[in-house]
């Protein structure tokens, strides 16, 4: 008995004892990071945003697609929303079907994304589902792959439905539930408080793009304390001169408002020195009134954001770091 124990103590200090190099070292890691907004962006899904008439409090619904162009103008003189406005009640009001208060409870998710993927085949794709799909075709890129949403569902919720996907055959591995943030779901101010230690800004899904921000903040945090390895393949500089080692991370959304609040809190993220091994590049997969779009721009300490030219970049490292798959080839872009 007592020389099992020696034995096991003798395993234990081998396991855990190593040096602080050795360990640092096999915690090195190149970090392709994906981030992605779930709805109109990965998914299309057919849940109704209800505003409510000012005067006679009647129900009309916008899709998350229209919502993300005039989220803006509701309740604004002069616009066509400007006699309705947004009801915040979590189970009654304007974004009762985003959360799992409406009368379906949780199972409201699943409900819509069902209803969608019973539409005409691929109907329910939204851009970046092909880019979603590869991040998921590893678990490695799973584990370092992101949803921050304005929903108002628990992360648990939005899990169970990504692991129905996978349980369907359409994704082979899905991100862990810390990874997924529902910037409005009302258990957020407190998860935000307990995993990153610092507090969370104010916001509602009428206006998450700071809460957004602010997890992104977290996320690039987390990977600019991963060490990178030496043999880390080379990319190109964000400042788009030269080359140099970095961990790739990008951010889509389909609503500007989103995009544009993310580049200016990573900008000033980047320009404060915050994140010097981190390229980080936000595409914009939406539309904006008037103006022809998408477009990915990367972001550099002290520079102006520059647009994403280098496509393939992200397939090269991914194939370098976990070999070809058909999944990465289908990566063209990114
Ligand atoms: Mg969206």
């Amino acid at each position: 008995m007592y020389s099992f124990i020696v034995r096991v103590i003798l395993i234990v200090s081998l396991l855990f004892g190593l040096p602080s190099g050795a360990q640092a070292r096999a915690l090195e890691e190149q970090i392709v990071a994906f981030t992605f907004d779930w709805d109109d962006n990965i998914f299309r899904m057919p849940t109704k945003i209800m505003v409510f008439h000012k005067q006679t409090g009647k129900e009309m619904p916008i899709s998350t697609a229209e919502f993300a162009q005039v989220r803006s103008e509701i309740g604004k003189s002069g616009t066509k929303y400007a006699d309705y406005e947004i009801q915040g009640a979590y189970a009654t009001g304007s974004m009762r079907y985003f959360g799992d208060g409406s009368e379906d409870g949780s199972a409201r998710f699943q409900k819509d994304m069902d209803t969608a993927m019973a539409g005409p085949p691929d109907s329910w794709k939204g851009p970046v589902w092909d880019d979603f799909a590869v991040a998921m075709s590893r678990e490695a890129t799973a584990s370092h792959t992101w949803l921050i949403t304005a929903r108002l569902h628990a992360a648990g919720t939005i899990h169970a439905a990504l692991s129905e996907l996978c349980k369907r055959g359409l994704i082979e591995h899905v991100p862990p539930v810390a990874n997924i943030w529902p910037v409005c779901d009302p258990d957020f101010p407190g998860r935000f408080r307990i995993t990153f230690g610092v507090e969370p800004p104010p916001g509602n899904a009428s206006n998450p793009s700071l809460r957004k921000a602010a997890v992104m903040e977290q996320i690039l945090d987390q990977i600019e304390h991963t060490p990178l390895p030496a043999s880390a393949p080379e990319v190109i500089g964000p400042d788009g001169k030269g080359k140099g080692r970095f961990h790739l991370w990008g951010f889509s959304d389909d609503d500007h408002g989103n995009v544009e609040k993310a580049i200016e809190i990573v900008q000033k993220g980047l320009d404060s020195g915050r994140w010097k091994m981190i390229k980080a590049t936000i595409f914009f997969t939406g539309k904006k009134a008037q103006e022809a779009f998408p477009c990915a721009v990367t972001l550099s300490c002290g520079g102006k954001p520059r647009p994403y030219l280098e496509g393939g970049e992200w397939k090269k490292i991914l194939e370098q770091s976990i070999g070809t798959t058909n999944e990465t080839q289908k990566i063209s872009g990114k």
